[in-house]
């Protein structure tokens, strides 16, 4: 039994020799006993080099030199501190390291209950690089998803979703939410006038106009057609009422230039506001009540929904 097991400890560290894993023994006090070359190659040391030396003081060496992993840390004693806490935290740990030079490894430590660790090292730089790929294309795809293809900014779908997760933090912290509803006047004369590929573009104008006067945190979306929805969140009734004004003041008076032409065209907004409880159904249904108003008392006008008047 035990010849076999000499046998086979001497052919494992034969093969961990060979392997292009790399394998490295750190004493209980963290000093480099043991590495096989491709441990060291990670580290672009050559073995009398490494052996001996601590771990912090081989980590110090690869910071300073910018060789080996990569370290984001302005400073090192702090980055050392920190992962000196979580060697040995357990007894096996498993983790992706970068390195300088751009590859990628999957590092393990196992540790024994005197100190002792192995540390392995195993090349996943091909593994990472279909990962970022991946993921590249998960976002793509995601972002076309959450997008409206005209106008680039949120289609309904994911207007809604952004909507309905902020109507439940408002409603937590009971603060005053605002939604308007913001339609475009006559803009069906747009299309007859000037063609379909010119409302195309005044949409794209618009949704682009009324982007830069929100703040980066207010919702806004493509509801639909010539329809958009705007959510603010911790927003009172006059606060309401001076942004949409200062939104519709602002399209009135914009020229937009579509196919070397000025267009000038006019927006109706219709608001809802509420404080607790509310559900993206209802505040779309007051704004639209009130969109509706606006429309037929002359267009071009802010109305907010009469239920509101208490906030
Ligand atoms: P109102 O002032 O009452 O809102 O009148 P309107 O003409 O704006 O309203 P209506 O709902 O009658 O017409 C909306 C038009 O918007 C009709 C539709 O063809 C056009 N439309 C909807 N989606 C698009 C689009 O993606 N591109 C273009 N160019 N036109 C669109
Ligand atoms: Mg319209
Ligand atoms: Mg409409």
């Amino acid at each position: 039994m035990k010849n076999s097991f000499t046998h086979f400890a001497a052919k494992l560290a034969e093969f961990a020799d060979a392997s292009r894993d790399g394998y490295a023994i750190f004493s209980a006090d963290d000093i480099l006993l043991c590495a096989n070359k491709a441990f060291l190659d990670v580290f672009f040391r050559p073995e009398a080099e490494l052996i001996g030396q601590s771990f912090a003081a081989i980590m110090r060496n690869a910071f300073r030199t910018q060789k080996g992993p990569r370290i984001d840390a302005d400073n090192i004693e702090t980055w050392l501190s920190r992962v000196q806490q979580l060697r040995r935290s357990r007894d096996f740990r498993l983790f992706e390291v970068d390195l300088v030079d751009g590859r990628w490894f999957l590092f393990s430590e196992q540790t024994l209950p005197d100190g002792e660790m192995l540390l392995q090292t195993k090349d996943i730089t091909k593994q990472k690089i279909v990962e970022q790929h991946l993921n590249e294309h998960t976002r793509k795809l995601t972002d076309l998803a959450l997008t409206d293809e005209l106008t680039q900014i949120a289609n309904r779908r994911s207007f809604v979703a952004s909507v309905q997760a902020e109507i439940t933090r408002c409603s937590r912290q009971h603060c005053a939410m605002a939604f308007f509803l913001l339609d475009i006047d006559h803009f069906k004369n747009v299309n007859d006038t000037y063609g379909h590929q010119a409302g195309d573009e005044v949409l794209r104008q618009v949704a682009r106009l009324v982007k830069t006067t929100l703040r980066e945190y207010d919702i806004f979306g493509r509801i639909g057609g010539e329809e958009f929805g705007i959510f603010l969140a911790q927003t009172s009734r006059d606060t309401a009422i001076e942004v949409a004004e200062r939104l519709r003041q602002q399209i009135a008076d914009e020229k937009l230039h579509i196919d070397g032409r000025e267009l000038r065209i006019t927006l109706s907004v219709g608001i809802a506001l509420a404080r607790d409880n509310a559900k993206f159904e209802q505040l779309y249904a007051d704004a639209d009540a009130a969109l509706y108003q606006a429309k037929h008392s002359g267009r071009n006008r802010v109305v907010v929904a009469e239920y509101c008047v208490i906030l």
